[in-house]
């Protein structure tokens, strides 16, 4: 039996990088998954894909930031595939600018979104811890950065938000051990998704220098030379979720080659 048997997966910013990954990889562990994202064309052609695939996967448009949308979004998910067993707070988005610059405006989305949209879907997800009744633990992971354990320039709001969602895993960890839940953070470095193309694109936007050596540069942060692969995350989340993993909890995982360890 393959180990995420009959547990239902839901991940948000699930429609595309490292949300579709990590969905792909918990569905072919066998999970039914949830994914959710705001873009409903892009949700249904990354949920076709994953059916096509031959796995269980449904979709149903959200904005994390609002807690109207939470609601109804949790509500559809258990709807298609009952209970749900793992969180992967996943969905976020990356703005930079010098703090000077940085607008309340940006701050808010950013914070909105990459903060409180992690605090209300697990609001959502807490109504779901008493449901099990076969003993199987629970999980939630959230997608954190690396800029949840270092700071880096430009980026005040962001790390703002993701250092938050490291003190929400940390003290939710301990308030829920023993409920039979564990929650834990990710946190990669550069990863090759959209965030990165558009990060390359607003330096180049900005400075007028290559594109090539701009992705380059962002490459060398990481000790080992290269961007993170969405995969990498998603396997890193597969083993947090999948039995025999119970006793970590409360952790933050860098994936990044070593770049902040
Ligand atoms: P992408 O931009 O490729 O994907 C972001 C996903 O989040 C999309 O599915 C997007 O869907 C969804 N999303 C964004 N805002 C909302 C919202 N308000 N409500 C619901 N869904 C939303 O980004 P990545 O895959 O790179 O990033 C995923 C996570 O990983 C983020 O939390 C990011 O901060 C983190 N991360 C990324 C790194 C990188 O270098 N790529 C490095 C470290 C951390 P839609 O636009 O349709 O809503």
């Amino acid at each position: 039996m393959k180990p995420l048997h009959d547990l239902h997966a839901v991940v948000t910013g699930g429609s595309r990088g490292i949300g579709l990954a990590i969905a792909t990889s918990l569905a072919q562990a066998g999970a039914r998954v949830s994914i959710m994202g705001r873009d409903e064309a892009r949700l249904n052609a990354a949920r076709e894909s994953l059916n096509s695939q031959g796995l269980e996967a449904a979709s149903t448009t959200v904005d994390v930031a609002s807690e109207t949308s939470v609601t109804r979004a949790f509500t559809t998910a258990r709807e298609s595939f009952g209970a749900i067993d793992i969180l992967i707070n996943n969905a976020g988005i990356a703005e930079s600018a010098p703090f000077a610059k940085t607008s309340y405006e940006q701050f808010e989305r950013v914070v909105n979104t990459n903060l409180k949209g992690v605090w209300l879907c697990t609001q959502a997800f807490a109504q779901d811890l008493q449901l099990r009744v076969d003993g199987r633990s629970k999980r939630v992971v959230n997608v954190a950065s690396t800029a949840a354990l270092t700071g880096y320039a430009y980026v005040t709001a962001y790390c703002a938000a993701k250092h938050g969602v490291l003190g929400l895993t940390r003290a939710l960890a301990l308030e829920w051990a023993k409920k039979g839940v564990t929650v834990n953070a990710v946190c990669p470095g550069y990863t090759d998704t959209d965030i990165v193309a558009d990060a390359v694109a607003n330096i180049v936007a900005k400075t007028g220098r290559d594109a090539v050596a701009v992705r380059a540069e962002l490459a060398a942060s990481n000790p080992q030379a290269k961007l993170v692969t969405p995969e990498q995350v998603a396997n890193t989340v597969l083993w947090l979720v999948s039995p025999g993993s119970e006793a970590i909890n409360g952790q933050a995982i860098s994936v990044s080659g070593g770049e902040v360890m």
